[in-house]
């Protein structure tokens, strides 16, 4: 439920209702101070709110009911773009961040040797798993604790923030000395638990739409995050399953949109898991931000033939580097920038 205020009910007026609410209601009220008006945005069970009694009050001008579960990621509460920053570096607003590495780390000299190609070319950040949920329990499962040190060495030698994949709870401390960006990955988006371990931190978290996540559900992965009192959440999407296998999964790129008008949290789109083709990144980078996103999270390999995990949609840092020269152009027709250190 939002309460806009009228014009004239001035701040004091505004601070006595709210005090009035929430001795009344057991609700959370969070208050949003727009160009326009104040708004009033009720967080909880708001099932017993006497909706007339407000809308009659003179201090209001209209009371409204929030159709969409989520809250605190809705737009009606934060009608601006909110802007997640990292050491200098902005996700959101003007600001279209590139974050750019292997899907595993693999050695020291790989992901080193990668980090410095892709800040050469203006990536803002290093990926790359040290953590991997992988579909068979054969496959390589990543280097794990040895990953995480490989690469913070990457990011002593390069300054670039590191963003990677969270998989248990107890690696939370970790996890939160360690890494600028936590990801989730698509198939923990609906891991409720670790969603309220990650939401009581105060890391920037990095939320992956599910394989066969609606939206809804999406937006709603992330309201658990932010209602244990972290708000710094950027979404994801990186593909979801269709009846179509040409692709790896099916990049929806409407959900840019979609996202963008229901929340106020910034979006990034992966083209590398969204499409599982090298070939597709290019132009799916190119739609990305004709789509409004604020970012993407591209896979870069110097030896994708060789690669230990999903060489067939990695790109080289030489390929990197014209995608990275292609996206300041897009931006641009945009009025956008590709976020570099400030
Ligand atoms: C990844 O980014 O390496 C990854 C596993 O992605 P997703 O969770 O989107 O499949
Ligand atoms: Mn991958």
């Amino acid at each position: 439920m939002i309460v806009v205020m009228n014009h004239t009910t001035s701040d004091q007026e505004i601070s006595n209702l709210i005090e009035e609410l929430k001795s009344s209601y057991p609700v959370e009220i969070q208050k949003i101070t727009g160009s326009e008006r104040t708004v009033l945005g009720f967080i909880g069970d708001t099932s017993g709110v006497d909706m007339e009694q407000i809308q009659e009050d003179s201090r209001v001008y209209r009371v409204m009911r929030v159709r969409e579960p989520f809250k605190k990621a809705n737009r009606l509460f934060h009608p601006d773009n909110s802007v997640v920053e990292v050491n200098g570096r902005k996700i959101g607003g003007k600001d279209i961040a590139i974050i750019a590495g292997p899907c595993s780390v693999e050695s020291e000299e790989q992901i080193v040797g990668i980090a410095e190609a892709v800040k050469a070319s203006g990536a803002a950040f290093l990926r790359g798993g040290a953590y991997k949920p992988r579909t068979s329990p054969y496959a390589f499962q990543g280097l794990e604790e040895d990953g995480l040190e490989l690469l913070k060495i990457a990011r002593a030698k390069t300054g670039l923030p590191i963003v990677t994949e969270i998989m248990y709870p107890q690696t939370i401390d970790k996890f939160v000395e360690d890494v600028d960006i936590i990801q989730i990955g698509a198939r923990n988006m609906q891991n409720f638990a670790l969603l309220k371990e990650l939401g009581r931190t105060k890391k920037p978290i990095l939320l992956k739409r599910g394989l066969s996540s609606t939206i809804e559900e999406w937006i709603m992965a992330a309201e658990y995050i932010m209602a244990g009192g972290n708000e710094q959440v950027i979404l994801c999407e990186r593909g979801i399953r269709t009846f179509e296998n040409y692709t790896r999964n099916t990049l929806d790129l409407s959900a840019i949109c979609a996202v963008k008008k229901l929340s106020h949290l910034p979006v990034i789109v992966d083209p590398s898991h969204a499409t599982g083709l090298k070939f597709m990144v290019e132009p799916m980078c190119m739609a990305a931000i004709a789509a409004g996103a604020d970012g993407v999270i591209i896979e870069v390999h110097n030896n994708p033939a060789k690669a230990l995990c999903d060489g067939a949609q990695s790109i080289t840092p030489q390929e990197f580097d014209k995608v990275a020269d292609k996206m300041r152009k897009y931006a641009a027709i945009e009025e956008r920038q590709i976020s570099e250190v400030q």
